[in-house]
């Protein structure tokens, strides 16, 4: 079914993000994960860190890549060949923004369509400021995160996590 994009801060990856690439990869002959530079949030990890996090798990998804970009998601979209903007929908709260994101791109390129796959019942309280959250008080973030991004993310604020710490 052609190519999406999937733009987001991934600020860090989560498993829930993951959830969402791996569905749409199921759905689409190509996903491009779209790590958004210019964000007005101040990222806990470099733009380069952020691709270099998403590749590494998203390396066993043949059909997905994952590349950096700044400005409107639908010019990004056009220049990647793509006509599908996937977004994530968590809970009600998400709607109301996302929605509005969905129109106001609409008006910029009507070529381009907004496709939200909703989350994963197991994944939706979660987003990466909750796990920015629980990493900088020295909670466990393993059932938040892939495995291999656990550590990078305690190096960050200098935690352990909660396991070590309690050893
Ligand atoms: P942004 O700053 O653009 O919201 P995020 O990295 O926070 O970037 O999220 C990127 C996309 O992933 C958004 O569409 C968001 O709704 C979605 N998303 C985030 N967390 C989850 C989750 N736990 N389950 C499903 N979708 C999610």
């Amino acid at each position: 079914m052609g190519k999406a994009i999937y733009p987001g801060s991934f600020d860090p990856v989560t498993l829930g993000h993951i959830d969402v690439i791996t569905r749409a990869s199921k759905i689409f002959d190509e996903i491009i994960v779209g790590v958004l530079i210019n964000s007005s949030k101040s990222p806990l990890f470099s733009i380069d860190e952020r691709v270099n996090m998403l590749k590494e798990v998203c390396g066993g998804l043949k059909n997905v890549r994952v590349i950096s970009f700044d400005g409107f998601s639908v010019d990004f979209a056009k220049e990647q060949n793509a006509n599908v903007i996937i977004r994530g929908l968590r809970a009600i709260t998400d709607f109301e923004y996302e929605l509005q994101m969905a129109q106001t791109n609409r008006v910029l390129n009507p070529q381009i369509d907004t496709l939200f796959l909703t989350t994963s019942i197991d994944y939706s309280y979660l987003s990466s400021s909750i796990v920015k959250e629980v990493a900088s008080l020295g909670g466990d973030i393993s059932r938040f995160v892939p495995a291999s991004i656990t550590k990078k993310v305690y190096d960050r604020y200098k935690t352990n996590g909660k396991d070590i710490k309690d050893e």
